[in-house]
């Protein structure tokens, strides 16, 4: 049976690979297609909603079963900012360094017990017979004043995870308590039981 992974992202379709690929699906993905796919506008409110609004263009762009993940950080003291605008908080869209560097200044002088903030992740995936579905992870942790080790991207220099700075896990470590990890368990189980018509 063949999916359709709607990322241009590359870290995000090798993770997705991953645990599709085992299933016996045939995953494919921008690459595989002729035309390049104009990315959709994200003008959802939630995750959840971003996330169904580019599966559901993949869908439209390639008539297959289509899955699309949206995620980001939430701060506590910012109200929850930066939130579903995480990739382009500093204006430009995936500029990693300048949106850390908002981030900090957001947090100045704020101690590192009111630093508390989550990583979220939603993944939807959707039918051609109109059904749809989505899950949620999230990975609660800390901002941290200064950036510690080298793995993983985004905010993860300045996140203190559960099991210590992010930037210092392996990716194995990461994956074990990140919310995109935790939300992947969870529609893998989802998609076994769409694919088994029990919803
Ligand atoms: P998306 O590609 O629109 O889902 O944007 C996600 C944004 O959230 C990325 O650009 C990162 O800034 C941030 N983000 C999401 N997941 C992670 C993570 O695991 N580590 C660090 N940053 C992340």
């Amino acid at each position: 049976m063949k999916i359709f992974i709607a990322t241009k992202n590359q870290k995000k379709l090798l993770e997705l690979e991953r645990i599709l690929k085992p299933m016996g699906f045939n995953v494919l993905s921008q690459k595989d297609f002729q035309k390049e796919f104009p990315d959709p506008i994200e003008d959802g409110t939630t995750f959840e909603e971003n996330a169904i609004i580019k599966a559901k263009d993949g869908f439209n762009n390639t008539g297959l079963i289509s899955v699309a993940d949206d995620s980001g950080i939430c701060v506590d003291y910012l109200g929850g900012a930066p939130g579903i605008y995480s990739a382009r908080y500093s204006g430009e869209h995936g500029d990693d360094e300048s949106n850390n560097k908002k981030l900090l200044r957001e947090l100045e002088g704020v101690p590192l017990e009111k630093r508390t903030a989550r990583y979220v992740a939603a993944i939807a995936c959707v039918f051609p017979d109109g059904r749809s579905f989505t899950v949620r992870g999230e990975c609660e942790g800390k901002i941290n004043f200064e950036p510690v080790g080298e793995g993983g991207f985004g905010y993860d220099p300045y996140f203190i995870s559960e099991l210590g700075p992010m930037g210092l896990l392996t990716p194995e470590q990461k994956d074990s308590i990140s919310h995109r990890g935790k939300a992947l368990v969870l529609f893998k189980e989802k998609l076994k039981k769409y694919i088994n018509e029990e919803i």
